[in-house]
């Protein structure tokens, strides 16, 4: 069964705060888009992913925030969420 993200969904906003001054990250769009397909996540090297990145098989979806306050750029990962949770939360809006 697939799983949707409910950012690219448009159902939700992401909640991440800037690691350097706590401002909220506009979402810039998943990280796929931002590198391409294929590209090596080269400007991303992070002791915190060191277990290397998450996947399609872990229902996340990659995500690059971007601090307009300091112009920042960081990885944010959006779990997915079933689609059953996403009908839901889509007729809680109706
Ligand atoms: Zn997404
Ligand atoms: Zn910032």
């Amino acid at each position: 069964m697939d799983h949707l993200c409910p950012v690219c969904n448009g159902l939700v906003a992401l909640k991440q705060a800037c690691s350097r001054c706590g401002n909220r990250l506009d979402d810039a769009g998943r990280l796929y888009d931002f590198y391409g397909d294929y590209s090596p996540y080269r400007e991303i090297d992070d002791a915190k992913m060191d277990n290397g990145y998450p996947d399609r098989q872990k229902n996340q979806c990659l995500h690059t925030g971007w601090c307009p306050q300091c112009h920042a750029s960081e990885m944010v990962i959006v779990q997915e969420w079933t689609p059953d949770r996403l009908n839901a939360q889509k007729d809680a809006h109706q």
